[in-house]
Formats: structure tokens, C-alpha cells, sequence
């Protein structure tokens, strides 16, 4: 079922492509078009062979089985007809066949609203793979997860990668394999959780490791430090314990100061040494001081792999340490790659996204394929991890 072979042999066919159009939205307005952006070259190309696209995508959460009109695809079409310069109709009820009605593409609504989509259904996967004459994933971003539309109707149909995944892979094993150092790597994010395993695979490579976030508060915490009301998985402490005991504990970059806020609605930002957070403090950003050392170390890197915001920046100004590192990456003449999905929105908000070697679109795919998992469609695809 499986075909290495280019798209570009794809033509005068119905093409089932499955994309990532999960892009963010706050009160009806879409934050970050970044990920219809990366998607459109692919739909271009099929188009150009003469083929008509049928593309379907997830967007958010919804129980499945259920129409969510908050979780309608519908929010993008404006959008990607602009960005494909084409018209492009839009379809509610997909599931037992398309009409272009006169278009060359059609947008299916939300995946995610099939009952069996999550648990990869035979039935359900089956029945997708009879909207086209061959199916092409291109959606790199949910590569991790085996469901009907991300695996199951490759069971099914003539299956291809899309051009937009190679890249990724392309990319990401640039980044394992590159023999460029110094090497700086910057875990962040809200949970150590779920970044453990990329540090520990990630620090033996790097030469430098910076760290920011929930996931520092939890080193900080494992080092001893006071670290008041923050954010901190206390189950984690042992394991950053380990690393901290490792022989590769010297590349962790430990800040000197942290921004701290000690009311609740977190209106009093306070520049504070590591040593004298109170008992009352949240930290929730790294401090000036520790922001200079790392644009430091940034500056002096030749490649650099980023993943999670340093701070809340969902607030300012806690989210003056990412803006600094943003601006420092951006500066610098490092080979640079940027994964996962809350520091992608921050470097586009300051127009610095020409500014990296490779944004990429995907997440927890991102993570996992660096930590070396075997992503499931991706396995099937013979795409591998170098
Ligand atoms: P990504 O999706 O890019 O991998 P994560 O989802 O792991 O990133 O983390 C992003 C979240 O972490 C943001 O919502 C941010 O507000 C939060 N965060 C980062 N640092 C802190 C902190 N010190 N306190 C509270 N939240 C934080
Ligand atoms: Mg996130």
C-alpha cells in the first residue's frame, strides 16, 4: 500500500490528503495561520498534477461523535482560499462522500467529530479511504498518534508522504545528525513530565543546556532552592536529581535570578536572586541577569535546538525572557530549530519567523521522533530517525 515514490507522479486523481490544520484561535480569531501556511505547498502541487484534494484535518478537542460548532474546521476556509488562491468548498457531511460543487478542493469538517477516529476504527478508516484514489499524509504534527485518519486508511489506500513531513524529517534528523557545535539546547514548557526524555536524550549531544519554566522550578526545587508557590511536579524531583548527579550535569545552565509574582493576579513582578525567592513568590519567568547569560551562550552557539516557552507568557511581562531568547536566536548565525506549539506563536508575534532555519509545525510528534520513538505512520512510510 505503502509508496516511496515522489507526488509528483500523483496525477488526475482524487487525492485524500490529510493535513494539520489545527491552528490556535482565541474568541473566533486565529492566532497563527503558521500551520495552513507550511500545508499550502503540498495542495498547490497536487493541483498543478491536476488532481482535485479532499483534505481532511482535526481542530481541537471535541467529544467525539458529536457536532461542536466552536470545533468547525469552517473558522479556516477564508483563510486557506487566500493563501491557495483558489475557491474551495466546504463539506459538514463527508463521511459518505464529496461534492466539489465546482471547486477543485474540498475541506471536510472536523476529523475528530467521527466516532472511531481516536481508536483508529477499521470501519471508520475504511470508509474514509473511499473518498479518494490514493491518500497522502502530510500532517507531520500528529504522526505520533495512531487513529483512522492519521494510520488506519493507509490499511486501505495507495499511501504517500507529503512533502511538508519529508522536510520535517529532513530537518530533524539534520539536527541529530549535525557535527556543528557548540550546541545549545533549551527545554521549557509548562511540565518536566513531558520533556524528561528529550533532556536526557538531548543532553549527552548538547554542550549546553538551558533550561526555563515549570520544568527549571523542578531542578531549582531538586537543587534546593526555595521555589515558593510555582509551578513544580514534586514526583519529578528525583529524577532531576539524576541528571544533576550525571557527569553531564556541568552543561545545565543554572539561572542566577528569576521574575517572580507573589499576589494573585500576578501584577507585581519582581526581579529576584535565585537565592531569595519567598516562601509567598511564583516564579514565572527567568530573571535580567540569567537572560544575559543565556543570550551569552546563544550568540556563542552554532546550533540550537528550542522547545517551550521560558516563562508564563501568557502575561507580560513574564514573557520578556522568550522575547529575549527569540530575539538572541533570531540574531544569532546559528543553524536553528524551533519545535512545539506555544513558542512558534511568540516568534511569529515579533515577525522573526524568516529569522529561524526550520519552525517546525510538529509538537509531541517533534519530541517523540527526537527521543526516537517509532511514530506509527511514519514507520509504515519507511521514514526513520537517522
Ligand atoms: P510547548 O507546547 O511549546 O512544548 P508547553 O506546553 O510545554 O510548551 O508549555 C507552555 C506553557 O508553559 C505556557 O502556557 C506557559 O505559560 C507555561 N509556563 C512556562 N513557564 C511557566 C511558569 N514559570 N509558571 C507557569 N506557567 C509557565
Ligand atoms: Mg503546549
Amino acid at each position: 500500500m505503502i509508496k516511496e515514490s515522489s507526488q509528483f507522479e500523483i496525477k488526475n486523481k482524487n487525492v485524500l490528503l490529510r493535513l494539520d490544520l489545527n491552528v490556535p484561535v482565541f474568541k473566533g480569531r486565529i492566532l497563527s495561520d503558521f500551520r495552513i501556511l507550511k500545508s499550502v505547498p503540498t495542495i498547490k502541487k497536487l493541483l498543478k498534477n491536476n488532481n482535485k484534494v479532499i483534505i481532511i484535518s482535526h481542530f481541537g478537542r471535541p467529544k467525539e461523535g458529536c457536532h461542536d460548532d466552536s470545533l468547525s474546521l469552517e473558522i479556516i476556509i477564508n483563510n486557506l482560499e487566500n493563501l491557495v488562491g483558489e475557491k474551495i468548498t466546504f463539506s459538514k457531511d463527508w463521511i459518505n462522500g464529496v461534492n466539489f460543487n465546482g471547486n477543485n478542493i474540498v475541506l471536510c469538517e472536523n476529523v475528530r467529530f467521527q466516532l472511531g477516529e481516536k481508536q483508529n476504527l477499521p470501519s471508520l478508516a475504511k470508509q474514509m479511504s473511499t473518498l479518494g484514489d490514493v491518500f497522502v499524509f502530510d500532517a507531520f504534527g500528529v504522526s505520533h498518534r495512531k487513529e483512522a485518519s492519521t494510520y488506519g486508511i493507509s490499511d486501505y489506500l495507495e499511501t504517500f508522504s507529503g512533502d511538508l513531513l519529508k522536510n520535517e524529517i529532513m530537518n530533524a534528523n539534520k539536527l541529530l545528525t549535525s557535527d556543528k557545535r557548540p550546541m545549545t539546547t533549551i527545554i521549557s514548557g509548562a511540565k518536566i513530565s513531558t520533556k524528561l526524555t528529550l533532556i536526557k536524550k538531548l543532553i549527552s549531544k548538547s554542550d549546553n543546556i538551558i533550561l526555563g519554566g515549570g520544568i527549571l522550578n523542578t531542578f531549582l526545587m531538586a537543587m534546593g532552592h526555595e521555589i515558593g508557590n510555582s509551578l513544580v511536579e514534586k514526583s519529578f524531583i528525583e529524577e532531576a536529581q539524576e541528571i544533576l548527579n550525571s557527569s553531564d550535569a556541568p552543561k545545565l545552565i543554572i539561572p542566577v535570578d528569576v521574575m517572580v509574582s507573589s499576589n494573585a493576579a500576578f501584577d507585581n513582578p519582581q526581579n529576584r536572586d535565585i537565592s531569595v525567592v519567598q516562601s509567598n513568590d511564583k516564579i514565572l519567568d527567568i530573571g535580567e541577569k540569567t537572560i544575559d547569560r543565556y543570550i551569552k551562550v546563544i550568540s556563542e552557539s552554532s546550533i540550537i535546538f528550542w522547545n517551550g516557552p521560558l516563562g508564563y507568557v501568557e502575561k507580560s511581562p513574564f514573557d520578556n525572557g522568550t522575547i529575549k531568547i527569540s530575539q538572541a536566536i533570531a540574531s544569532s548565525k546559528a543553524y536553528s530549530v524551533v519545535g512545539g506549539g506555544d513558542t512558534i506563536p511568540i516568534i511569529e508575534g515579533l515577525s522573526l519567523q524568516d529569522e529561524f532555519s526550520c519552525l517546525s509545525t510538529g509538537g509531541g510528534s517533534l519530541l517523540k521522533f527526537i527521543e526516537g520513538e517509532d511514530l506509527p505512520i511514519l514507520k509504515k512510510l519507511g521514514m526513520h530517525r537517522l
